[in-house]
């Protein structure tokens, strides 16, 4: 074996088929240094026994993207390296056999046809000339996706890694990294039974290690491998009889994906009853291993299969494989720089990676090289997960994540697994008053409160829910009395020092506030894109707290510790130790007044003033300010404090009309605002003037905020797109997000936020939608569940367009 190189910029562990697409995209970008070492042969992970099926569906239209280039990359690949990747392209059919899975496929043909994607229904009679073994009157649809496929496995790692080679990258197989520790400048020495490399950055793409791997850097990664299942028939008939090869297929009710292999089939099922692989770690000397099989485990799913494709029933089965793959939590990659570490990347927890590999190569590659990746990658974003996301975690999500592979996931639902984990002293108060829990950041919070415990029961479905006649209720009383919501889920960041204020300056494209004032701001990456919509507190000269998603408290972690200066300024992240509740509406005022002995009048305590105050005995931070665009006040405290501000305030509110509200209610209210949120309408796919953003952002402050540049330059040429709010004429199903937007027959946008504002009860949309047409007053199509309902664009705000109501 050759000596082993002393030193590269960067070190991929792991050489299974996401950590030699990393090598081949960084090599490919030009970092030419880039070393990749493999534990034993390329593909000894789960890569080597995948079933190789390739397709574009993914709920999260980005990742969709993703697959889609992660296909299309197969055949250039191929002729760089010139290993065959076995590239087969029949297409996909994807059949529904309920009314509930026809209308899930409905919104991903919605959603292809904003992507770009040909993805169409088809007749049954069609589907039974792409795939004759199925029997068509068991379904009531077929949607067709020419891109979709399969490859072998094998070919794609080996042509990754050699067209990695071709430009430059090296790799070491037989190399198993034993220890990674980090060195003080900020690199890494990688040690090797095979010596030490110093690397400038480490990246973590061990598969079905990727727990062992991290926990050598001291990294605990919510990653579970599972145990599963295909088998491969004998020829069949049918198969031999049809001419050419038959469409890859997916039938969900019948929990089984099939594909031609040989003349037989392939068939693959995620079964309910799934096992988690070796939960105490993956052992080190597994190698080419298998499992055994357990076709009990899935004989109940196979009956449903041969019912619905009968030649299958008749076949003889050659071979059945069950093997393990790396699930997250989510379903979801991990992908990027971990947060608290330096130059620590990961990508794992890659369940299809076949799928996927391209995709998260291209980003992770444009992400180190170019400092952000050119698409919004948060659906993938190790960032999305915090110290709550354990082992354990990670367990428990992967096997719920598994076992409803193929089951539909509402927009409304709320799933059970490794709940509750993180509670605040008001969870059994507001479980006894009938909340309906949702889960931010692994933390419990209320999403809208039944009349009894008993009651809190939502039916997940695609259109208005239980909650609807509750949501309504509760929206009422903030518009008309006084209403409060927790607010323990937002995020508080502090960040103080001498240097405090220089830093927030160039951070933030606002300007900074005043002492005992709050400003918004969003903060831009250097290529302009949206990275936080937050709220700047300055408590003092040289102290900030800062206010924003508790979902991107993680993502907004590493931004700041990423930009922080050698010294001078210290940052951390308060949001667990910082609770509290928010009231909002015409009576707050008066219920603050009840509880503190300051003057709270209008003049004393103004729209965005920020203060210290005792409220109800308790030492708060009082934040003149409501994301329901009502009077309003958040109130901080620390958390063992809480429970006692809550008794005080629905005491001393009982007799002004005083509700508690939910997170569901918030976001309805904020529509009748025309307010985008983080993670939806705000990300980093769109700038600060497409976003209406733009708002906060100061050119002629002295400091040099990040992405200034690029946002002058496109303020003088002015946006291509630009964030809208519709008012739909909705029937009876109000837009989620991602449906598309049409004008004049043409797809011009899509939909990124929405649904129903109960106070001036419309139907709302938000959506970008190119910048000539953002002023029309003409007649869009917004297509939700396959039906183009009428939109228009809503110029001004629907409720109190002036903002009277919060700066009164
Ligand atoms: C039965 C089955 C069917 C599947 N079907 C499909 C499918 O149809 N389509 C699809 O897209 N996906 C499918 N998958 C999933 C797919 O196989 C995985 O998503 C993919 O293999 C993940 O690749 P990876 O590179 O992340 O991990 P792995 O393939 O596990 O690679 C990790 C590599 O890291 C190496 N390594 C580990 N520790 C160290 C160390 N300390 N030092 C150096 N090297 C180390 C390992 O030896 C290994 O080679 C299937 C999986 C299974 C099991």
């Amino acid at each position: 074996m050759a000596t082993m190189k002393s030193h590269a910029k960067v070190v991929v562990i792991g050489g299974g088929v996401v950590g030699c697409s990393i090598l081949f995209h960084l090599a490919k970008m030009g970092w030419k240094d880039v070393v990749l070492l493999e534990r034993s042969e390329l593909t000894s992970g789960s890569s080597w026994h995948a079933a190789g099926v390739i397709h574009t569906i993914n709920s999260d239209p980005n990742i969709a993207r993703l697959q889609e280039y992660t296909i299309k990359l197969y055949q250039e690949i191929e002729t760089l390296s010139g290993q065959s990747c076995g590239i087969h392209r029949p297409g996909g059919i994807y059949l529904a056999s309920t009314p509930e899975r026809l209308d899930y496929l409905k919104q991903e043909r919605a959603k292809a046809r904003y992507m770009g994607l040909d993805t169409e229904f088809i007749s049954l009679k069609e589907a039974r000339d792409l795939n004759p073994l199925i029997d068509p009157e068991k379904y009531l649809g077929a949607l067709f996706e020419p891109v979709d496929g399969h490859v072998d496995p094998a070919g794609v790692t080996h042509a990754y890694a050699k067209s990695a080679q071709h430009y430059g990258a090296t790799v070491y197989r037989q190399t198993p990294v034993v220890e990674t520790n980090p060195r003080a400048g900020g690199g890494w020495d990688v040690v090797t039974s095979n010596g030490t490399i110093r690397a400038e950055i480490v990246i973590n793409a061990a598969g079905l290690w990727a727990r062992e791997v991290g926990r050598l850097a001291g990294l605990e990664l919510p990653v579970q491998p599972m145990e599963h299942h295909y088998l491969i028939t004998e020829a069949i008939p049918e198969i031999e009889a049809h001419g050419k090869e038959i469409a890859v297929t997916v039938d969900y009710e019948g929990n089984a994906y099939t594909r031609q292999e040989g003349k037989g089939v392939l068939l693959g099922t995620y079964e309910p009853h799934c096992v988690p692989w070796s939960v105490a770690g993956t052992p080190l000397n597994f190698g080419h291993e298998l499992l055994p099989p357990d076709l009990d485990r899935f004989a109940d799913r196979l009956e449903v299969a041969f019912e619905r494709m009968p030649a299958l029933g008749r076949a003889g089965i050659k071979n059945v494989i069950n093997g393990p793959f790396t699930f997250g939590p989510d379903g979801n990659p991990l992908i990027g720089p971990v947060p608290g570490m330096t130059n620590y990347w990961v990508a794992v927890g890659v369940m299809a990676g076949f799928c996927q590999g391209g995709g998260v190569g291209r980003c992770v590659a444009e992400w180190m090289i170019e400092g952000e990746p050119s698409i919004d990658v948060w659906g993938m974003d190790v960032a999305r997960f915090g110290e709550h996301a354990s082992f354990d975690y990670g367990t428990k999500r992967a096997m719920e994540n598994y076992a409803r592979r193929f089951l539909i996931s509402y927009p409304n639902e709320e799933l059970p697994a490794a709940r509750p984990l993180k509670t605040t002293s008001l969870y059994d108060r507001f479980k006894a008053r009938g909340a309906l829990f949702g889960v931010n950041f692994g933390l419990e919070h209320a999403l809208w409160f039944a009349p009894s415990q008993a009651q809190a029961v939502e039916r997940p479905t695609f259109r208005r829910s239980d909650a609807f006649p509750r949501v309504a209720e509760e929206v009422r009383a903030v518009r008309e009395h006084v209403g409060v919501i927790e607010i323990a889920n937002y995020s508080k960041h502090e960040i103080h020092g001498p240097g405090a204020a220089a830093y927030m300056d160039r951070l933030f494209t606002n300007r900074l506030p005043r002492v005992g004032r709050l400003v918004l701001s969003p903060i831009l990456t250097p290529k302009g894109k949206l990275y936080g919509d937050l709220t700047i507190g300055r408590l003092a000269e040289d102290r900030f707290f800062v206010f924003g998603s508790g979902a991107a408290q993680n993502m907004h972690r590493r931004w700041f510790e990423r930009h922080l200066p050698e010294d001078g300024v210290v940052y951390r992240n308060r949001t667990d130790r910082l609770h509290g509740l928010s009231i909002a509406g015409p009576k707050s005022r008066e219920l603050l007044a009840r509880l503190c002995r300051e003057d709270v009048s209008g003049e004393a305590l103004r729209f965005l003033d920020l203060r210290r105050m005792t409220v109800a005995g308790v030492p708060c931070l009082v934040a003149r300010i409501s994301f329901t665009g009502e009077l309003g006040y958040e109130i901080y405290c620390a958390p063992p404090y809480q429970l006692a501000l809550f008794e005080a305030i629905e005491h001393a509110g009982s007799d002004l009309g005083l509700r508690l509200f939910g997170g569901r209610a918030l976001m309805s209210l904020r529509l009748e605002k025309s307010w985008g949120v983080w993670t939806l309408d705000f990300r980093p796919d769109f700038t600060a003037a497409e976003s209406g953003l733009d708002a906060f952002l100061r050119f002629d402050k002295p400091a040099e905020f990040i992405g200034k540049a690029v946002a002058l330059a496109e303020k003088s040429r002015g946006p291509e797109k630009r964030l809208v709010s519709f008012v739909v004429e909705a029937d009876g199903v109000d837009v989620n997000r991602d449906e598309p937007i049409f004008h004049e027959g043409a797809c011009v946008g899509y939909v990124t936020s929405g649904g129903f504002a109960h106070y001036v009860k419309k139907s709302v949309a938000l959506g970008y939608v190119p910048a000539g047409l953002a002023r029309s007053d003409a007649i869009f199509e917004i297509e939700i569940l396959g039906e183009m309902r009428p939109a228009r664009i809503q110029h001004r705000p629907l409720f109190d367009p002036n903002g009277g109501r919060m700066k009164g």
